[in-house]
């Protein structure tokens, strides 16, 4: 026996005498187990310590899900040559039929053979101290780390070792809103812990992950070949799958690195796989996407946007457009929404679509949104002020503007600043992901008495189970889901009864996008008699607006 093995044997028999272990076990991946403590656990015959505690129970139904991820992490290392799986895990466990189950700390020690393969484990489980089950207790609501220190620090370590190829891997739940809805938030709570647990466990020394915001989660990996990350993408995937019986699916960004040593770890990274990872959404085929230079447009515009922003708003290049809407049957004006122009002095006019993402992201929305409500205001008065009979405007609320400040108090200020009835106002917000609070918002909106229409209705992130409880009082039918289901019988019957059921309940309704006399037409006899798209009108500038707002009500005078 050399000297190492001799010191281990040696620290071994003090851990065992020790007495603090449930149970100390080595296993040879294979079929024989051999219990090293005084206690016996395992009955005669047990070839497979892990698949003893699966099968009977022991492990407590909270845990199973991470432990199996644990188990086939641990089967595949004995497989593959430098795999590795972290060596701790914390779960509920017992050891009999009768007993309770207890917070366990268990600890695998690897014996690897000269391949660098796993050969055998030692296992050593103990009882979770008074400590650390207090910190489990505090720990257990698990946070977003994106950011942290410690994981910043373990990117640049790869550098440090001169590693050059680094794939930084970005991916998320799709849908994850539709568990939430279907199973509960707790449910989906827990869903986002066991994926964070599996990652823990997935992921080796080399490989710094956390969790991004909500459900986006970052690996960060050096790799050899693309095609050995892709196994390894297939493999975090089908680990990660497993949970309650649930079905869902991931979207996976990749950017890939090549002389990662030589250059300073940025955001911009993170930024590119998330640029793929948006980028494969919706796709029925691929769920992984790598990041290719026709992408860094994408990046570019979105740096230069944020150059630009603040100046813009003091400038004034930020200018309210208004897209009329009409009464299908007479052909009369209704209203108008408020919708945001960018006329940037060099680059001309810059479209919504590509800068209020980005707002939205870095929370520069907030600011936009209060200066487009104000313009709107502002129209609203000077019409009155005119002696025009004003048309009632809708703008869009963003969903920052309503998770971070006070939509409502800023709202209501603005009818009483600009001496506006509540009825000219009406509010757009997108029914999507995270409805958290959304309920008690819209309420207190209500009660003000503004109207709420439900924006980009059937664009995918809405659902009918939304409309159960919705307190909504227009649903806006979103320009993708007309135009898509348009094309077929099936479709249109789809939208007909989608009509036809909102209004039973008391919903009104309301087109967008509507490009076309036929789906006017379509809409009318479905029961839809409202619509706004450029089969109208496009959305003009303010004083456009206007003339068209009165040669429409020329006819009707
Ligand atoms: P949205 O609120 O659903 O607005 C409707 C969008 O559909 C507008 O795009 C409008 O120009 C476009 N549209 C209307 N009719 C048609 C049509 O017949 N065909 C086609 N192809 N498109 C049509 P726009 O102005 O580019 O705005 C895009 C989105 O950006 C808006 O979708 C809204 O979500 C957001 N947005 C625009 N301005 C603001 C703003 O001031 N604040 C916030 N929070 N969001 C805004
Ligand atoms: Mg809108
Ligand atoms: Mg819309």
């Amino acid at each position: 026996m050399d000297n190492k093995n001799e010191m281990f044997c040696n620290m071994l028999e003090t851990v065992i005498d020790n007495g603090c272990y449930h149970s100390i076990f080595m296993w040879d991946c294979k079929e024989t187990v051999q219990e090293l403590g005084s206690r016996r656990i395992f009955p005669e015959g047990v070839t497979d310590p892990f698949s003893y505690f699966l099968d009977n129970g022991y492990i407590h139904p909270d845990f199973q899900a991470v432990f199996s991820v644990f188990y086939s992490q641990l089967l595949y290392s004995t497989k593959e040559e430098g795999a590795d799986i972290n060596k701790l895990l914390n779960l509920d466990i017992k050891f009999s039929e009768n007993e309770e189950f207890i917070s366990c700390n268990m600890f695998v020690c690897y014996i690897k053979n000269d391949r660098n393969r796993v050969e055998k484990i030692i296992v050593f489980i103990r009882p979770l101290t008074d400590n650390e089950r207090f910190e489990k207790k505090v720990v257990s609501r698990f946070n977003v780390d994106n950011g942290s220190e410690i994981f910043t620090e373990a990117i640049s370590e790869i550098g440090e070792l001169g590693i050059n190829r680094v794939a930084f891997i970005q991916f998320d739940i799709d849908r994850f809103k539709h568990i939430n809805e279907l199973y509960g938030s707790d449910v989906g709570d827990e869903l986002l812990k066991f994926i964070s647990d599996s990652l823990d466990i997935i992921c080796g020394p080399l490989q710094p992950h956390c969790r991004f915001s909500a459900d986006i989660f970052m690996i960060v990996t050096p790799y050899e070949t693309v095609e050995r990350l892709n196994e390894f993408i297939r493999r975090i995937e089908s680990h990660l799958s497993n949970f309650k019986g649930i079905d869902y699916y991931f979207s996976f960004g990749v950017y890939l690195e090549t002389e990662f040593s030589s250059c300073k770890p940025s955001r911009r990274f993170g930024d590119c796989a998330s640029i793929a990872r948006k980028r494969i959404k919706g796709n029925a085929l691929r769920n992984v996407e790598y990041f290719h230079n026709d992408m860094e447009r994408v990046l570019f515009k979105r740096s230069e946007i944020e150059d630009d922003m603040y100046k813009a708003i003091a400038n004034n290049e930020f200018v309210m457009y208004l897209q009329p809407k009409y009464c299908i049957s007479t052909g009369r004006i209704i209203g108008a929404e408020a919708l945001t122009r960018w006329i940037h002095p060099t680059k001309g006019m810059i479209s919504p679509a590509d800068f209020i993402p980005v707002f939205e992201q870095n929370g520069f929305i907030v600011k936009l949104d209060h200066y487009i409500w104000e313009c709107a205001f502002r129209k609203v008065r000077d019409w009155i002020d005119n002696g025009i009979k004003p048309l009632p405007i809708s703008v869009n609320v963003s969903r920052a503007y309503l998770r971070e400040f006070d939509a409502v108090n800023a709202l209501s200020t603005l009818l009483i600043k600009y001496e506006i009835p509540v009825e000219l106002i009406e509010l757009e917000i997108t029914e999507s992901i995270d409805s958290e609070g959304l309920d008690e918002i819209i309420h207190k909106f209500k009660e003000c008495g503004f109207t709420m229409l439900m924006d980009d209705f059937g664009s995918g992130y809405s659902s009918l189970n939304m409309l159960k409880k919705t307190q909504f009082d227009v649903l806006k039918i979103d320009r993708s889901f007309l135009s898509e289901f348009m094309e077929s019988d099936r479709g249109r019957k789809i939208i007909s009864h989608t009509i036809s059921m909102s209004q039973d309940i008391g919903l009104d309704i309301i087109a967008e996008g509507v490009e076309t006399g036929e789906q006017a037409n379509f809409l009318y006899g479905a029961g839809c008699d409202r619509a706004q798209g450029f089969y109208y009108s496009r959305p003009v500038p303010s004083d456009d607006f206007d003339k068209i707002m009165f040669d429409n009500l020329k006819n009707y005078s």
